[in-house]
């Protein structure tokens, strides 16, 4: 719990950054950053590979979204999720700025571990855990787990009885993008009972957790689940154990932010006093806008409307559905390209944008698809542009730092490994990172 107060950083008190400033200087760093990789690439002698997707990820954006936390979310500690984007970089960048991370993996936890975090900044939020798992963080000293079910308590009390465990509780997500309580989160119904059994193991129950989902759209879910672990923490407290810490997830986004974090805010204060720790599991909310991805058209294909005369395109770009563009499939997103000129016919004017948005009827129509033999693999259905587009031509898609790259495969033998060009529109952040 004291992780925030140690950090270096954050007693610096350095944490005002101006939004819109730092926004403007992020987009021409990211443009730069973009033109001048393409005009790097001779396309007509270059070596396979050479003119493969890239990403510019923006590190002052995940500095900006971090003082935007703190600014709303005074209270509330975030772990990030590292599931959502693993990047090095950004976890080198918050494990700087004091947060704590949440993992659900092995993997996840010993990438945390080896840049020196302490394992008491690390929170396995996965409830559903393997054993070697469970006893390798006992090794590691990582003791917060959570947990939601009888037969986990019974794992948990053989394999690491010390575990500081929360009991994560169902939600209403339903208004959510990625609806987790599906498959996670113990019923009001059960909880009293697995406190019962924990206690009759002789284990540790510290907090409770939910996710109200991820992508949520409705901030009274959040007090929904307040008022729920309120109950929860009431009920552990009747079983005698020493409840410290409520974990809120994540779900949180960008977009919504500001309304989210009020209603929290509020529903925490309510109801729980200030010697609860709050602590939280944001991922996409802090990396959805700090990437960027460049997509080379590879091939394309011409189609006649023979009614109505209209000349439209296919074209094939060299990333898709089984790649970084996995998003589309697992995390219900919608990428908008956007055309980066290349060569001679170069520019990049982010305020415009270069798309004319979809459905719109003026310009030539396009659909754009990945470079896989599936053809489930198709990253947008029509678009139109003002210009036309042919082999060897750049798109650019923003806000592709969340559940992308993490998750892509290398089905068709295409590489799930693409250069990342870090830029930084913070100075705060340069000096974290030493650039
Ligand atoms: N915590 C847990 C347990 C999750 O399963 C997830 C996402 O699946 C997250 C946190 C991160 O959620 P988000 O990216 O919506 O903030």
């Amino acid at each position: 719990p004291t992780y925030f107060e140690n950090s270096p950083i954050l007693t610096k008190k350095n944490h005002s950054v101006d939004h819109n400033h730092g926004a403007v200087i992020a987009k021409q760093m990211i443009g730069d950053a973009l033109r001048q990789r393409v005009e790097s690439i001779d396309h007509e002698s270059c070596d396979p590979g050479d003119e493969d997707t890239f990403f510019v990820g923006d590190l002052g954006e995940v500095y900006r979204q971090h003082m935007r936390w703190k600014k709303n979310l005074p209270r509330v500690k975030p772990f990030y999720a590292v599931k959502c984007n693993p990047d090095p970089k950004v976890i080198q960048l918050l494990a700087g700025l004091g947060t704590g991370f949440d993992c659900a993996s092995k993997a996840e936890i010993e990438q945390v571990l080896n840049i020196g975090v302490d394992p008491s900044r690390i929170i396995y939020a996965q409830p559903c855990k393997t054993n070697s798992y469970v006893r390798f963080v006992a090794s590691q000293g990582v003791k917060q787990m959570t947990f939601d079910n009888a037969d986990e308590l019974r794992k948990i009390a053989k394999l690491f009885p010390d575990a500081e465990l929360f009991l994560r509780i169902l939600t209403d997500d339903s208004s959510s993008m990625c609806r987790l309580s599906l498959k996670f989160g113990a019923s009001l119904d059960a909880t009293d009972d697995l406190l019962g059994l924990a206690k009759e193991l002789g284990l540790n129950v510290v907090g409770v957790s939910f996710h109200v989902g991820s992508g949520a759209s409705d901030p009274l879910a959040f007090l929904k689940a307040v008022q729920d672990a309120d109950v929860v923490f009431k009920q552990g407290y009747a079983h005698g154990f020493e409840m410290k810490t409520l974990d809120v997830g994540g779900g949180f986004s960008g977009d919504t932010f500001e309304t989210m974090a009020h209603v929290l805010r509020e529903a925490l204060d309510e109801y729980f006093p200030p010697h609860i720790n709050i602590i939280a599991e944001p991922g996409r909310y802090y990396v959805s806008a700090a990437f960027t991805i460049a997509c080379n058209i590879i091939a394309r294909r011409t189609i006649e409307n023979p009614i109505t005369g209209e000349t439209s395109y296919m074209v094939y770009v060299n990333d898709g559905l089984y790649g970084n563009f996995s998003s589309i499939m697992f995390d219900h997103q919608h990428p908008v390209a956007k055309v980066l000129r290349t060569g001679a016919r170069t520019y990049y004017d982010s305020s415009l944008g270069d798309a004319v948005s979809e459905g719109t009827c003026t310009g030539t129509e396009y659909s754009i698809w990945g470079p896989t033999c599936d053809g489930i693999d198709r990253i947008t259905e029509s678009i139109r542009f003002d210009h036309e587009l042919d082999v060897g031509d750049w798109f650019y898609f923003e806000d592709m730092g969340a559940y992308t790259k993490c998750s892509a495969t290398k089905f068709n033998g295409f590489s799930d490994a693409h250069d990342v060009i870090y830029v930084c529109s913070e100075p705060g952040a340069r000096a974290i990172l030493r650039l």
